[in-house]
């Protein structure tokens, strides 16, 4: 579904990041890894790729890096802005530091990196943006407002940009996640678990193969038609 096309993703070291990686080289992608750190012995047996580290939170670097991939791969088709971090706190005890964090890596992230590949994603015939929001940035969560407001503020990036942009054939969309299993999740005590399963219809907490196959659905031609939308995986925790 993916062949010949040049695929970028951010967090592809880990979790949601590397399956949403392993899906499109599986389905032909050539595949730019994009992570703050690669662990030495980072393995990744599944067709042409190369690493790249950055810290999306740096807007210079992101804009090196960016010309790095453009040069090696000499095209960019799809960009998944999926690099993300939690630093949960309640508002009223939330340190400065845990809110720009979130900000800067979540939010100020997202715009670094998309600006960077802006030029290399409108040469694209079909071009694709996919950012990675999550249900909290839909409908808030206690502890999490440094969060939900990145991933609203992500939310709200993904409908400008594609009314920006969608003309030019570059379609932009977001994925928002529910609980997924990861390292993210693993952090939550199984008490926070069990009150996150019993608000979710299907009663289980999502794979990350399951967000990667819904962005193998945005970045391929099977939604040619699909622009400005935040498509939710989360087993029926949010329904509008
Ligand atoms: P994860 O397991 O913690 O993986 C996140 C990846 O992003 C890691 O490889 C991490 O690198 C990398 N990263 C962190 N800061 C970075 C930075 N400044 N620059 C570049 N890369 C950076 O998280 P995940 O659960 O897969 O989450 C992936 C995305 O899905 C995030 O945007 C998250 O908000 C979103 N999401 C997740 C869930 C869920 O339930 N898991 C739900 C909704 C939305 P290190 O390994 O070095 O830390």
């Amino acid at each position: 579904m993916l062949r010949n096309k040049v695929c970028v993703v951010t967090g592809a070291g880990r979790g949601i990041g590397y399956e949403i990686a392993r899906v499109f080289a599986q389905n032909g992608a050539m595949i730019a890894l994009v992570d703050v750190r690669f662990p030495e012995n980072f393995h990744f047996p599944y067709g042409e790729f190369r690493t790249y580290e950055l810290d999306v939170a740096n807007f210079d670097q992101a804009q090196d890096v960016f010309k790095n991939i453009t040069d090696d791969f000499k095209k960019i088709d799809v960009l998944v802005n999926n690099a993300g971090i939690t630093k949960d706190n309640l508002l009223m005890r939330m340190k400065k530091e845990e809110w720009d964090s979130v900000i800067n890596i979540n939010l100020n992230g997202v715009f670094n990196v998309t600006r960077a590949a802006l030029r290399s994603l409108l040469k694209s015939e079909a071009g694709s943006i996919i950012n990675i929001a999550s249900v909290v940035g839909l409908m808030g969560n206690a502890g999490q407002a440094n969060y939900s407001a990145s991933k609203a503020g992500v939310i709200g990036m993904t409908r400008t940009l594609a009314k920006e942009v969608s003309s030019r054939n570059l379609r932009v969309n977001a994925v928002a996640p529910g609980f997924i299993k990861t390292d993210m999740t693993d952090k939550l005590n199984e008490k926070q678990k069990e009150a996150i399963i019993s608000q979710v219809p299907m009663s289980r907490l999502g794979n990350p193969e399951e967000v990667a196959n819904i962005c193998l659905f945005l970045a391929s031609p099977m939604s040619s038609y699909v622009t400005g939308q935040v498509i939710a995986v989360d087993g029926g925790m949010t329904m509008y």
